[in-house]
């Protein structure tokens, strides 16, 4: 069995878990800081001035117009010393750390680490580029990712961190064969954390989509590894049970057989949007293929490492057609499992989070979107960076505000495509000559209907709308329960089984309840056709149908079979919660 290893490269340094912001010149200077504002005793020859710089260990930035103030500029790592020597000496009123105030998108404690959110230049290790970032701030304007669900593939994820409590829907670990996937080895919180984690609880960091909620798939134990058997199947299961997103920040070299079995799973979640690590070996993924990354499919995004400079990580994997794009990836901070805390890591699998987290923004705008849109609207809106030119199929690093103004803004209900619905309901029912355009049938508002209702209308409403002389309805059968759930849930479809004298195309129609004022009425959302075989037939329903994700609300599906006899239609109900 194939093991899948990833590299977790460095964990650099861990942050205190504490809750208060990094006001202690230690905090400060771990994040970078170096810069001070001194006022003087008056009165300092120019000597003296560079005297009093000097015992400090300091450099002159600027003169500010304050009167006898300057900006001095410590050592790199130097900030605490400096200050302690400048607070010391008898001819300084005052020296204070020049503290970067903003108007901070979030109050989380390390939100000035996120420089992969929003980079101002900050020193996070090494200096950083300003605006070398996925514009998280400006992207959240739009969207935070609500509604949208992320399967975390991964070792399992902390669901108590107090950046995550709250954040996780219910997932499976396919390891233990149960259904906690609790995380001992960290990775997978870590992946987790850059995601989902609570933005604006005074605590630790904010994710990508901060609305967003992650669903814990543990495909790798403990140890960090995994086989091919177990990862397919939490792909798989992801996508059955309504995961938007699906992030594998996991790997190994290969190609072959393996790849195409990623590639017949991937193919069958056209509407989830899986997006994986390139890898941490610095190798060409167009010459030695990495999997699950090289995975053909409109809905798989292999995804490379970038610094906080726009360069590409030293570590990362490219390929100017396996890698479709950048993301940042080294000294990235995030939630530490088992400690309330957080840590620094790099690789791949930190860059592949944010593009997850970006996807559930987009999905957060747009629930309809498909998986292949969301890679589409993801890769036209990097940053393109001529450092990363011939590195990735964009070469570009991921822009989440840019990819979301690509996203039209969805139409607040699914158009109809039959004619307007009649307000009142007419006696004498036009009879329609052509199959194609749906009978709209008023209907009065009641009370949900249950499910024992749905199989004693079934017939009834199907005789309702035929001619004078209607062919017998089509009998059918549901199996499942009609109370479907929209996310992070199991119950996400029923089937509807009928059996048929001959082969023949069934027509399937969804039609929503509308109500507007005193009056209800039935209008088409969604329609498909299927082949039908001689004999017992089985029609899936799900909220998605053709790429559309059923919105809560009250349906009824309707399967129609064209006959010598005429048309004949038999219906279930159902309702989205
Ligand atoms: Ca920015
Ligand atoms: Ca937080």
């Amino acid at each position: 069995m194939a093991r899948l290893a990833f590299a977790v490269l460095a964990a650099a340094l861990v942050l205190p878990a504490s809750a208060g912001a990094a006001t202690t010149p230690e905090e400060l200077e771990r994040g970078g800081l170096r810069d001070i504002v001194v006022i003087r005793e008056p009165g300092l020859t120019s000597a003296e001035r560079t005297d009093l710089r000097a015992d400090a260990d300091v450099d002159h930035v600027r003169m500010l117009r304050v009167t006898n103030a300057e900006v001095v500029r410590a050592e790199d790592r130097g900030l605490a010393d400096a200050l302690a020597a400048l607070q010391a000496d008898p001819d300084v009123v005052v020296a204070a750390p020049d503290v970067v105030l903003s108007t901070n998108a979030t109050n989380d404690t390390y939100w000035n680490y996120l420089w992969g959110l929003e980079n101002t230049g900050q020193t996070i290790f090494t200096p950083g580029t300003a605006d070398a970032d996925i514009d998280g701030p400006e992207a959240w304007a739009t969207s935070t990712g609500s509604g949208a669900v992320v399967a975390v593939v991964d070792t399992g994820v902390d669901v108590a961190h107090p950046d995550l409590v709250g954040r996780t829907v219910a997932g499976y670990d396919f390891i233990a064969r149960d259904a906690v996937a609790e995380d001992i080895h960290g990775h997978g919180t870590h992946v987790a954390g850059t995601i989902a984690a609570t933005r604006g609880n005074s605590t630790g960091i904010a994710g990508v989509a901060p609305d967003a909620k992650v669903m814990p798939l543990k495909a790798l134990g403990d140890n960090g590894s995994g086989s091919v058997s177990g990862i397919v199947e939490a792909f798989d299961y992801a996508g059955d049970n309504g995961a938007d997103v699906v992030n594998a920040s996991l790997g190994g070299p290969g190609s072959g057989s393996v790849t195409t079995l990623f590639q017949a799973v991937v193919a069958q979640h056209p509407n989830t949007t899986f997006v994986i690590s390139a890898g941490n070996s610095a190798t060409n993924n167009d010459v030695d293929p990495y999997f699950p990354c090289n995975t053909p499919g409109a809905n798989v995004l292999c995804v490379g490492a970038t610094t906080s400079t726009d360069s590409p990580a030293s570590f990362s994997n490219y390929g100017a057609t396996s890698v479709h794009i950048f993301a940042p990836g080294e000294n990235i901070a995030s939630a530490d499992a088992g400690t309330s805390g957080y840590v620094f890591m790099n690789g791949t699998s930190m860059a592949a989070p944010h593009v997850a987290g970006a996807a559930a923004l987009l999905v957060g705008k747009d629930p309809s979107l498909t998986g292949s849109e969301v890679r589409g609207y993801l890769m036209a809106g990097v940053d393109a960076k001529p450092s990363l030119t011939g590195l990735t199929a964009t070469g570009g690093r991921l822009n989440a505000a840019n990819a979301l103004a690509l996203v039209p803004a969805p139409t607040p209900d699914p158009p109809a495509p039959t004619p307007t619905p009649t307000p009142t309901p007419t006696p004498t029912p036009t009879p329609t000559p052509t199959p194609t355009p749906l009978p709209v049938v008023p209907t009065p508002v009641d009370d949900a209907p249950d499910e024992d209702d749905d199989e004693d209308s079934e017939e009834d409403e199907a005789e309702e709308d035929e001619e004078s002389t209607p062919p017998p309805a089509l009998p059918v059968r549901r199996k499942g329960s009609t109370s479907l759930c929209r996310i992070g849930c199991a119950t996400r479809g029923f089937e509807v089984r009928l059996t048929l004298p001959s082969a023949a195309s069934i027509r399937t129609v969804y039609e929503r309840r509308v109500c507007k004022g005193k009056g209800c009425t039935w209008v088409a959302v969604a329609s498909r056709t299927v082949a039908g075989r001689s004999g017992a037939n089985t029609v899936k329903v799900t909220t998605k149908v053709g790429g559309k994700r059923l919105g809560r609300g009250q349906y009824r599906v309707t399967l129609s079979v064209d006959t010598d006899a005429g048309r004949r239609s038999g219906r279930v109900g159902f309702t989205v919660r």
